[in-house]
């Protein structure tokens, strides 16, 4: 039998042929990264290979002295004969699906992927493939996002009410990605919109890359004794119980995130409010992606993969479940 074109070794998914790996979880020489977050894009590797609309952002992650190349979305290279191309996988700004082709196997990787478009980066692109591994972060029937211009009619609400009540209206979202998404899409005429450093940061390297946001400050940039009544703070998870945040006293808290459908997540992340704004595919989402590939073999990984490959199976597919030590869990 011959070697799979794709396989897991301890240091994650590994293409003997082509000599390398995607997104690694040790240092390795050469890295192929789906995205920046910290649970794909590990410092230390010798030489990286990322899609370019990400580069920034990769770069902010991953130091100034590591090296980068940056390959445009759907442009081919070839490494030791084995094709490699980048596609739009719609998560965060540069995220990529990698498409792997051997003498005409081809096998597609998606990191991790949302099917809905939005504003901050390219949408998701169906790929045709012969093996696709896929992510499964939300992989429960019980994950349907609503769609997003109802959840920021929602945000958009809440946020005039804490005008109207002369309170804060704070945000808890990830730095990386769906802060900049929530920038983008609430509306700004509502009132100032004020960011933790960790965000602000971000967002520069978003609009360098050619993405619109909004303008946004950072709290440093307000005049002294400011009335922080109906600013909109938008900040990181880990802020939520910090002296930083407390400044913006009788704030209003929400927290945005896919897991804010899961019953009891809003009460025990103490928050008032929970905005399911996800940047990964729901349920549907996942059945839909892993249908127009029209993969003969499915691999599923990051996230809890059990109920998805059974339903894949008994749906007349080849699906199973890739070894659990694909990192943690970062969104
Ligand atoms: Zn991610
Ligand atoms: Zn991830």
């Amino acid at each position: 039998m011959t070697k799979p074109l794709l396989q897991e070794t301890p240091s994650g998914l590994f293409c003997e042929i082509g000599d390398f790996h995607i997104d690694p979880s040790q240092r390795v020489p050469r890295a192929v990264v789906t995205h920046a977050h910290a649970d794909h894009a590990r410092p230390g590797s010798q030489k990286y290979l990322a899609a370019k609309e990400g580069r920034r952002v990769l770069r902010h992650r991953l130091g100034p002295s590591a090296e980068i190349e940056a390959l445009p979305y759907g442009e081919t290279k070839l490494i030791n004969g084995v094709t490699l191309s980048f596609h739009p996988a719609g998560h965060i700004l540069g995220s990529a699906q990698v498409r792997v082709e051997y003498r005409g196997e081809v096998w597609v990787v998606s990191g991790d992927y949302k099917t809905e478009p939005d504003a901050t980066c390219a949408a998701f692109e169906h790929v045709r493939c012969h093996t696709f591994i896929t992510e499964c972060t939300f992989g429960l029937p019980i994950y349907r996002w609503p769609t997003q211009q109802e959840i920021f009619a929602d945000i958009n609400r809440w946020w005039k009410q804490c005008r109207d009540d002369g309170k804060p209206a704070v945000l808890l979202a990830y730095s990386l990605g769906k802060a900049q998404r929530l920038i983008a899409g609430v509306d700004p005429a509502i009132g100032p919109i004020y960011c933790h450093s960790a965000v602000q940061q971000l967002n520069e390297e978003y609009r360098a890359s050619g993405i619109d946001l909004p303008k946004t400050w950072l709290p440093t940039q307000a005049p002294a004794r400011k009335d922080w009544g109906g600013v909109l703070v938008v900040t990181p998870p880990s802020t939520a119980h910090s002296i930083w945040l407390s400044m913006f006293r009788n704030a209003s808290v929400a927290m945005v995130s896919g897991w804010m459908l899961t019953p009891q997540t809003p009460r025990s992340r103490s928050v008032e409010i929970g905005f399911p704004l996800s940047d990964h595919a729901d349920w549907p989402g996942l059945l839909k992606a892993i249908d127009e590939t029209r993969a003969e073999q499915i691999f599923v990984t990051h996230g809890q993969p059990g109920t998805i490959v059974r339903w894949l199976n008994e749906n007349g597919k080849f699906a199973r479940a890739l070894g659990a030590n694909n990192g943690l869990q970062n969104e």
